[in-house]
This record gives structure tokens, sequence and C-alpha cells, in this order.
């Protein structure tokens, strides 16, 4: 903590892992040396910079520009970029951190990191991104690198901002390496990439709830927010059956009775992603029920999937859920249940799966994306979603194989932070104190 004064995310991220490695660690006395964990909790290189750009009334605005780089143990480093006012350097290392765990855990050869800025993409004109885009990039150019560090989207950064980013870096290279993933299909995109991150948490939470020989078919789901992630996690949940009766944004939560549907889904699409507007504007669309300033937590459901941010869900929330009935949380956002909540869940028999492993489907999908651009090659949709199912029938593997307790049941939380800790803190050893 003294380290990291302020840094109550980052603190809060490395907390949560260490409870899980100390018992491992304590069996395992390799990893207690070599300055191990002082070192997996320095990130690497931490660049904050200014990124300055003209608005559309002609006056110059400054943001402050951020990439974390937190390891690069088993890969070249990757994450994703947030555009949110709320951004600092807590946050994002909190996120560097998560990713370093959750990269280790997809399978494939990636370390981890996070960057962004505190600029606020509400209300800007498309002109104003593009431009804040290109900023950005200017400085982001000299850190990143198609072997170095690929970025990607995260809250704020879709499609169309990866595109501007992309385009930006081509024009001041002058090299068409694919240094970011999420890139539209038709300059190097991989099909499923948009749907990943919320169908992979589907897919999670399909296997958690496997394990004590159910489905999702009928059940009752809450979503929170609306952007990426909750999108595809409504789509996939339907289509195994689900009733999705949430999704939220920052300023209240719709509550569906009668459940989604694929109309009523292409209508959030419509609005939020091609509007830019909010879930009241969906619901007075829809003349579906509007809960200004409230979260889906209280509304009674089976199975959770927090889809908006961090802490979004407290321990009062998880005493409602558990108090209405809910059998299973699976994590689509990073980090969006506190400690206590984390804690109730698992007190309370609740299967728990934290983010590094339940959200992992996203950044898994960008590694595919990597190797489809290696090999100038473009594979099929089911292709795609195949290798996204059955990888995070692996990370559900991994977390069984570490997670089980001596009563047979499991902590996903356990299990993710030491199958990842393991592969990490391996490569580390084998590749000195660097
Ligand atoms: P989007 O920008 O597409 O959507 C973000 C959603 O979360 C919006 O509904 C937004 O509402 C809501 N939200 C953001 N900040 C807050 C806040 N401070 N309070 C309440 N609601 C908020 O982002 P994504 O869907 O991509 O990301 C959502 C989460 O998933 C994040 O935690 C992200 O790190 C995580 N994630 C994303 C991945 C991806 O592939 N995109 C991969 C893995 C994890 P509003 O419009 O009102 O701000």
């Amino acid at each position: 903590a003294e380290r990291n004064p302020g840094q109550s995310e980052y603190l809060q991220a490395v907390t949560e892992v260490m409870e899980s490695l100390w018992p491992y660690i304590e069996k395992h006395p390799k990893y207690a040396g070599q300055g191990l964990l002082e070192r997996l909790t320095e990130p690497e290189r931490a660049i904050i910079f200014r990124v300055s750009w003209v608005d559309d009334h002609g006056e110059v605005r400054v943001n402050r520009g951020f990439r974390i780089q937190h390891s690069s143990a088993i890969g070249p480093y990757k994450g994703g970029l947030r555009l949110h006012p709320s951004v600092n350097l807590s946050i994002l290392k909190f996120l560097a951190f998560e990713q370093t765990f959750k990269n280790a855990l997809t399978t494939l050869p990636m370390g981890g990191a996070k960057g962004g800025s505190d600029f606020d993409p509400k209300g800007k004109s498309p002109g104003e991104v593009m431009r804040f885009c290109q900023a950005f990039v200017s400085e982001l150019v000299h850190h990143v690198g198609a072997d170095t560090d690929v970025p990607a989207g995260d809250i704020g950064v879709g499609g169309r901002e990866i595109g501007f980013m992309t385009g930006m870096m081509k024009k001041i290279t002058n090299r068409a390496d694919c240094v970011f993933t999420g890139k539209g299909l038709s300059f190097g995109g991989s099909l499923i990439r948009p749907e990943a991150t919320g169908y992979g948490t589907v897919y999670f939470a399909e296997e958690m709830l496997k394990q004590s020989g159910r489905s999702l078919q009928g059940l009752r789901i809450s979503v929170s927010g609306s952007g990426n992630v909750a999108q595809y996690a409504v789509e996939k949940a339907m289509a195994l059956g689900a009733k999705v009766v949430t999704v939220s944004d920052s300023s209240g939560t719709v509550v569906d009775e009668e459940g989604f549907s694929p109309a009523k889904l292409a209508e959030l699409m419509e609005v939020k992603n091609h509007q830019y507007g909010r879930v009241s504007d969906y619901a007075r669309r829809t003349g579906t029920n509007f809960h200004a300033g409230a979260r889906p937590w209280d509304v009674p459901v089976d199975v959770v999937l927090p889809c908006a941010t961090q802490n979004e869900l407290d321990a009062n929330d998880a005493a409602t859920l558990i108090k209405n009935g809910a059998i299973c949380v699976a994590e689509g956002a990073n980090m969006p249940c506190t400690i206590e909540a984390v804690k109730a869940f698992e007190a309370n028999g609740v299967l728990y799966a934290p983010g590094k492993a339940s959200n992992a489907g996203g950044v898994a999908t960008s590694g595919l994306e990597m190797s489809q651009n290696a090999m100038r090659l473009t594979w099929p949709r089911d292709e795609v979603d195949a290798r996204l199912h059955s990888i995070m029938t692996s990370i559900h593997e991994a977390c069984l194989q570490h997670g089980r307790r001596a009563d047979g049941s499991v902590s996903y939380v356990d299990g993710a932070n030491v199958a990842a800790f393991v592969k990490v803190a391996d490569a580390m050893l084998a590749q000195g104190v660097i």
C-alpha cells in the first residue's frame, strides 16, 4: 500500500489475487523466492502522456493518456484501451494486472497491458472522437507494435475508435502491421470478435451450471450494462433458452418481465451503437419499464451477468441476490463485484466466476485475430466460434483443477488465480531476474 498510495482499485485487485495465492505458495515454496511476487505486482512499464486535440469550436483540449505494460513474461503485451472520465493510474494498473492473469488463462501466448484516457466520448461529435483518437495514437505509436504490444477496445472504444486508431497508426508508420485487434472485417478484423466477450461469458456460465447438472434453459438472467459485452451476453443467453430481464447504463435499469427478444435486442443495438443513445431511449421506444438511477440487482433472477464496470455490485446487492435465490454469477465486466460481495456469494454456495476467467473470451478472440493476421488469412465464423467455445471450456477446466475445495465444491476465484499464476510465474522463473 505504501508503494501505491491512493490506488484503491489496484490494491483491491492485488489483494484478491494474493488471498488465493498464499495457501498455494505455502505448499509450493519455489514461488516464494526470486522476488517473484514483488516483480509481479510492479508493472514492467507505465507510460503517461499528454493528448492534445482541437474540438469543434476550435478550442484546444488536453487529456491524459496511459499505457500500462504490466507483464511480457508469456508473450507481447496485450489489453484494451478505455476512454472514460474516471480513467486514472489506479484503474488502469488494476486492469493491466488482471489482464496478465486473464491472458495466461486463455492458453494463448499473450502478456498483459491496459491503457486509455480520461477523455469522455459522451456528447462528442464523430469528428472530435476521430481527432482525439489520432492525437492519442500519435504518442502511443512509440510504445506499441504487432510483436511488442497489441491494444484493443474496452469501455468507450469500439469498432469505430479502433478504425480511427488503425488508420492513424498506418499513416505514421507507413506499415500495414496489425497493431490493434477489434479491427473492422475489411481491414484485418476477425469474425466473432465483437461477440466474443459476451458469448464467452455465457459459455462459461453454462459450464458452471453443467457442474450441478443444470443448463441455462428457462432460467431468469439479469445483465447490467448495455454496451458491447452486455449486448452479446443477452444474445447468447437468449439463444440458449434463458430469459433476460434487465439491461442498464449509468443512468438506470430497464426491467422487462417478458424477457428480451431478438427484435428488442436489435432495437437496443440501434439505440446504443448507431445513435449513441441511452437505455432510457430504448425503454421509450419499446414501451419497457425504466427505473431511473437503479441498478439491476433487486430484480429476482437465477443467473447474474454483471457486464458494465468495476465495483457495480456490492455486499448489499449480493445479499439481495442471494435472498432472491440467485445460483450463479459470471462476470462479463472486470471486477464488477466488490471483495465483500464475492465473499458473500462464495459463503452462500452461489457459483461465482471472476472476470479474469469468465470474460477472457474477448482477449482470446483477439489472440485468434492476431493469429489470422500473422497468417494473412480469415477463418470462417463457425471456426472462430468453435475455438472460442473450446477456450472457455479449457479455462473452466483449469479453474476446476486448481479450485476444487476439500468438500468437493469449486472456488473459481482460487482456481483462476492459481492456474494463471503458475503459468506466468514459471515463465518468469525460467527467464531469470529481469
Ligand atoms: P462499452 O463502452 O461498450 O459499455 C460499457 C457499459 O457499462 C455501458 O452500458 C456504460 O453505461 C456502463 N458503464 C460504464 N461505466 C460505468 C459507470 N462508471 N457506472 C455505471 N455504468 C457504467 O464497454 P464494454 O461493454 O466493452 O465493457 C464493459 C465491461 O467489460 C468493462 O468492465 C470492460 O473492462 C469489460 N471487458 C470488455 C471486453 C471487451 O471485449 N469489450 C473484454 C473483457 C472485459 P454508460 O453509457 O452510462 O457509461
